[in-house]
Order: structure tokens, then C-alpha cells, then sequence
């Protein structure tokens, strides 16, 4: 096997002595020794994945992709030892070497992986290499993972840090935008690496660690600044933190007594559903009110796994939430993205935002323009579910927030009435006048 190519980031996740100790935190390591590349697997809709594996299972699922996968490559490793999402997390795949044993790599991935200096570390866990496609370098899942030379390509616009995140940080990890809520970076960390991150200029790199001294910092500032009733724990992924470690911090925001509701978003049921253990629902729902942001691309995604994931903090009063980027050639059509949120709704996720994709720097290839995006969400209003249609937004760059938009259903006026266009075209009035001239009683 050749050498890694890319660089190894420093993803030690630290935390004081004075918290607790004794749990394994994610480990950096790469797999040993991986074996020839696996054959492709039979071909999957987003429809069917569901079909190929019975959702009431003893134990955690492993779909018939992963089985495979865990045959071909890691032989030894029985069925417990994949699904512990320590060895999942310890055995991702994190060089190029590894990568190109496990797909056929195509000239411009190989090329972007012997640049290897690029704003994102490489990390995939084995459970989501099972999804990828081996041979297709086009495949949705394995575009949004895997890296290609357009992302060193800085387009016009484009920043490491659009959002101005830094300048609305009051502490280091701590960014306070809107009025009663703030968003809390609890560390770098990831167990999969999106090409597409908006904190590509931070995640991976090991510089934001979830050292006591500066959570410490971020819980004072949030202690005295009572129109915080709303906290959301970001990252990198939270729940790559240790049971221990995330509890602290939930105790930690639950002793303010101004904090209203704590949000944890997080990609883990998607990338690493392993993580979601009893012993770490057990703990969550301690906090209640405690709810989740999810984050899910494609419906792939959708796996029996992922399904389960979702189906224990569901059951753990958890409301969940999807946040989904909108991304060319991943899952920019309306057929995609009403499968992601059927699915979404059928593990109990509840389709919150469709973000436009962030314009951090070498982005321009996975960025629709805007109409595809209202394209969408037209296609979705009034032909499925209600439920099944997120908020389409634009994450203002420079700070501005987040931008609702919506396609616009008006179609102008006649005298008091609002003349509208409903899902199907059809024309509509809607008597939209001061209200009728009060009638005398006699
Ligand atoms: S999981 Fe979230 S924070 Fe981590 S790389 Fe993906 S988008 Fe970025």
C-alpha cells in the first residue's frame, strides 16, 4: 500500500482533568491493512434501501451494502465490533492509499488527493463507505465525500469564513447572532468530512478543542447574558464528544436557569448511527427539553441503521429535526429531494431547512443557483405532505442570518381581491378588502 497522501490533521479531542475521565475519546487512527477493492454491489434505489432489510431486527442492523463491505475488507470483524461505533470511528478511512483500495478512483479525484492540502481533511467511517458507489465518481454520496479538484478553485464571492461567524463570536466557539439563542462550538471533530462544510475553514483541523477552560468561558457568557433561552451545540459533531464529556456540558447549560431549550445538531445518524447507543439516549433525555437537528444529504442516507439511530431518540422524546444543503449533481431535483424527505418522515424526522449552499471558498461546483432551490420546494408544496417541506433558506454571507424564500403563489390584485396561483396552476381570489360595510341591527 503507498503512502498516505494526505496529510494527517491533529483531531485529538482534549478535555481538562477536572471533568471525567476514563471514556476513549475519537481516535485518529487509520485502518491497518485494507485488501483488494470490493466488487460493485447490486444497484439501489433511494425507494427500495428500506425493503432490503427488515426494520424490527435483533440487535443494531447492518444493511446488506455493509455486510459486504465488512467482509470484503475488514474479514476478521465480527457483527458487535462493527457496530461499535469506537471501532467505527478508529477505522475510518483517512488517506488516499486507503481510499483508492476501496474505489476506483477516477483521474480527478486521484489528482485533488495528491494536492491533499485542501481546507477539509479526508475521513470516512466504513459504515458510510459502504453507501458509496465503487466505481461511479458521480454517485451523490461519494461526490459529497470524497475530494475533487474544483474545491481548490477559489470562485468569485467565495470566503473561508462567508457567514462572518468570527466577528459575532463574543468567545472563542461561541457565536451570538440572533437575539435569544447562540450557537456553541464544542470542538473540530467529525467522524465524516463533508466537501461541502461551511466550517471547512475550522473542522478537522484540531484547533478548536472542548478544553474545560474555554467551555467554561462559553457557559459564563451565556450565564450572564439572560436573553439566551435557546443553545445550539455544534461543531464538528457534538455527539463525537464522550457520553461523559457531552452530559457535562447538558448539566452544565440545564443549571442556567434562563436557558429554555438545548439543540444538539449533529450528522451522526446519517454517517456513524452506531453512536446512537442506549447508554447515550439514556443520558440525553436527562435534558429535556433537548432537541436535534439532523443533518441528511440524500436518501441513501436513509438506511435501516440510520433508521434505528433515529427511531431511539425518537422514542426518547428527542424532537428531530433534518437540515438538509442543497448541492448540485447530489440532490438538486425535485425527485431526490421528495425521496430524502419521505424518507426523513418515515424515520420520524421532521424536514426543518433546506439551506442554499454556503459560498465558502472552492465551493462553486456543488452551488445550484437560487430558482433551482425555489424550483424544489415548488415541486414539493401542495404535491406531497405538508410535513415533507422544509423552509428553503439562504444563510445571509456576512452575518445577515438565515433568509427565508419562497416561490411566490401571488399573481396580483383585482380591486379587494388577492388574486393566487395554487400548487396546480389553478387561479384563485381571495376577498382581501377592509371586510364588508357593518349592517344596522334594527
Ligand atoms: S458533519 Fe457537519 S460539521 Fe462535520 S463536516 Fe459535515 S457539515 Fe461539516
Amino acid at each position: 500500500m503507498k503512502d498516505a497522501v494526505f496529510k494527517q490533521p491533529t483531531e485529538t479531542v482534549k478535555i481538562s482533568e477536572s471533568l471525567p475521565e476514563g471514556e476513549e475519546e475519537p481516535p485518529g487512527r487509520c485502518a491497518d491493512q485494507i485488501p483488494l477493492p470490493l466488487a460493485a454491489p447490486a444497484a439501489e434505489t433511494p425507494e427500495n434501501v428500506f425493503q432490503l432489510f427488515p426494520t424490527r431486527h435483533r440487535g443494531f442492523p447492518i444493511h446488506p451494502r455493509a455486510r459486504a463491505l465488512q467482509r470484503k475488507f475488514f474479514p476478521g470483524v465480527t457483527a458487535k465490533l462493527w457496530n461499535d461505533w469506537h471501532w467505527q470511528t478508529s477505522h475510518r478511512i483517512r488517506s488516499a492509499a486507503q481510499l483508492g483500495a476501496m474505489l476506483q478512483l477516477c483521474a480527478d479525484e486521484r489528482q485533488a488527493l495528491e494536492r491533499g492540502q485542501g481546507a477539509l481533511p479526508l475521513g470516512i467511517t466504513p459504515y458510510y463507505m459502504s453507501l458509496l458507489d465503487p466505481v461511479d465518481p458521480l454517485q451523490p454520496l461519494r461526490r459529497s465525500v470524497v475530494p475533487s479538484c474544483a474545491e481548490f478553485i477559489l470562485g468569485a464571492g467565495e470566503a473561508a469564513d462567508p457567514l462572518g461567524e468570527e466577528e459575532q463570536s463574543p468567545v472563542p466557539g461561541l457565536v451570538h447572532r440572533y437575539p435569544d439563542r447562540v450557537l456553541l462550538l464544542v470542538h473540530d471533530f467529525c467522524s465524516t468530512y463533508c466537501r461541502y462544510c461551511t466550517r471547512s475553514r475550522v473542522v478537522g483541523h484540531g484547533t478548536l478543542q472542548p478544553t474545560r477552560a474555554r467551555l467554561e468561558q462559553a457557559l459564563d457568557y451565556i450565564r450572564r447574558t439572560p436573553a439566551v433561552r435557546d443553545v445550539l451545540i455544534s461543531g464538528g459533531d457534538p455527539l463525537m464528544l464522550s457520553d461523559e464529556r457531552l452530559e457535562w456540558l447538558l448539566a452544565g447549560l440545564r443549571r442556567i436557569p434562563h436557558v429554555e431549550i438545548v439543540r444538539i445538531g449533529t450528522k451522526v445518524p446519517a454517517v456513524l448511527p452506531q453512536r446512537v447507543t442506549p447508554a447515550l439516549v439514556r443520558r440525553l433525555r436527562r435534558y429535556h427539553p433537548l432537541w436535534m437537528s439532523l443533518h441528511f444529504t440524500h436518501p441513501d442516507e436513509c438506511t435501516p441503521e440510520a433508521h434505528r439511530a433515529c427511531a431511539m431518540l425518537a422514542d426518547a422524546g428527542i424532537p428531530l429535526g433534518s437540515q438538509t444543503v442543497l448541492l448540485k449533481g447530489v440532490n438538486d431535483t425535485v425527485a431526490t429531494m421528495r425521496a430524502l424527505m419521505h424518507g426523513l418522515l418515515r424515520m420520524r424526522v421532521r424536514p426543518y431547512y433546506l439551506y442554499q449552499c454556503d459560498p465558502i471558498s472552492g465551493s462553486a461546483h456543488f452551488r445550484t443557483p437560487v430558482a433551482t432551490g425555489l424550483d424544489i420546494i415548488r415541486g414539493l408544496r401542495g404535491f406531497t405532505s405538508g410535513y415533507a417541506v422544509p423552509t428553503y433558506v439562504v444563510d445571509a454571507p456576512g452575518g445577515g442570518g438565515k433568509i427565508p424564500l419562497m416561490p411566490d403563489y401571488t399573481a396580483g390584485r383585482d380591486g379587494d381581491d388577492l388574486l393566487l396561483r395554487n400548487y396546480a396552476g389553478g387561479c384563485y381570489r381571495y376577498p382581501d378588502g377592509q371586510g364588508a360595510a357593518p349592517v344596522d341591527c334594527v
